[in-house]
């Protein structure tokens, strides 16, 4: 997950104006999806908006990370790809990978 950040970082100072190899927007990394190990990924307009829509640019790996406060939980952010996110079976074993990160709130 740290290397994914970093190069994110990299990625991003290499388009300072937002403009990247997609035109108006770059790709950036935004972790490593717990399910399948595929870096997830999200655009940045040179707006500064963000998105991760899996039917723009990012594809199936678009980020699609799991939220502990959607799962009565606290905790991180733990990365998942659309991909993953939308196959039962990967889904719920990556939810289960991150409820083991996460404190259940009282
Ligand atoms: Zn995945």
């Amino acid at each position: 997950m740290e290397d994914g950040m970093d190069t994110a970082k990299v990625m991003a100072s290499r388009a300072p104006d937002g403009r990247g190899w997609g035109g108006d927007y770059w790709i950036e990394n935004d972790g490593r999806c717990v399910g399948c190990r595929r870096e997830t990924k999200i655009a940045i307009y040179g707006d500064g908006a963000v998105s991760a829509d899996p039917r723009g640019v990012c594809g199936g790996r678009a980020s699609y990370g799991l939220v502990a406060a959607d799962h009565g939980a606290t905790g991180p952010d733990v990365p998942l790809c659309f991909d993953c996110g939308n196959e039962r079976e990967r889904y719920e074993a990556a939810l289960s990978v991150a409820r083991r990160r996460w404190a259940v709130a009282s």
